[in-house]
């Protein structure tokens, strides 16, 4: 079974007419198990109703920091989605692809309400931490976060190892295959740390030219491979048991079906 620990199946509506479809296909004939965050609340909306199609997309509700100046005076609206999800993504901090610092405190008004609900209801989270690595990690700190999977991570190595050292977990996507930066990541993470991800629809675009495809997912298990000089198969056994020793004790994700049903098949 293949994993992709972040992605955001709710865009596909965004690429153009029958793409969620063929994405959807895909997911389906290939078994990729795939984590869909949310951007805000209708994004969450739309993937609720993906996931109701489709048992191996799980959506998850988050405020991306992108979004969060929208939302930072309405943050009672966001409670129930918060409630129900059963991990919180896309959520953090960036400082780099949002240039405009007015913004900052509403992205940390924002981050540091889902923090404290994650805390609060034991839940994972799925973080984005854009050129704000280090403020990022010092929120995990403060809001004593135990389990945070870690999204795309690009930034510092000494702030990197800080977040191996707390036990954070990873996800490496596409830009394995074109960044040494990336690769001495991807080395680093321990194992039983290690996912993977597409960031897609829109996340790839950079490097591949258009949309991803779930089946990307196989060119970024072949980076990591490389990267840390090992098969795609041990990749692959890796990051699934890793997703197994995840959500097995989490109320939140036992019933949460598709991942469990698919590896109990033997997939
Ligand atoms: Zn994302």
């Amino acid at each position: 079974m293949l994993i992709d620990a972040h992605s955001h199946v709710d865009r596909y509506d965004l690429v153009g007419e029958g793409a969620l479809e063929a994405a959807l296909a895909e997911i389906t004939q290939h078994g990729i198990f795939t984590i869909s965050n949310s951007m805000d609340l209708p994004s969450y909306k739309r993937n609720l109703a993906i996931g109701e199609r489709c048992d191996l997309v799980l959506p998850i509700f988050g405020v991306h920091p992108w979004n969060a100046a929208q939302y930072a005076d309405r943050l009672e609206e966001l409670s129930e989605a918060i409630e129900q999800s059963p991990m919180l993504g896309e959520i953090g901090l960036d400082y780099y692809f949002i240039e405009d610092a007015s913004e900052y405190p509403a992205q940390k008004k924002v981050f540091e309400f889902f923090l404290a609900a994650a805390r609060e209801q034991g839940k994972i989270i799925n973080l984005h931490t854009k050129g704000a690595e280090e403020a990022a990690l010092e929120l995990l700190d403060r809001y004593d976060i135990p389990r945070a999977i870690v999204h795309w991570y690009s930034g510092p190595l000494d702030v990197f190892r800080e977040l191996v050292a707390r036990g954070a977990y990873f996800t490496v996507g596409a830009e394995v295959l074109y960044s040494e930066h990336i690769q001495t990541i991807a080395r680093e993470i321990p194992s039983e740390h290690l996912f993977t991800e597409t960031d897609n629809p829109g996340g790839p675009k950079g490097f591949i030219g258009g949309p991803g495809m779930p089946l990307l997912i196989r060119d970024v298990i072949k980076g990591i491979a490389e990267a840390r000089k090992t098969t795609m198969e041990a990749v692959i056994q890796t990051v699934q048991s890793n997703m197994l020793q995840l959500t097995r004790d989490d109320p939140w994700l036992a019933d949460t079906g598709g991942f469990l049903a698919l590896s109990e098949r033997g997939n």
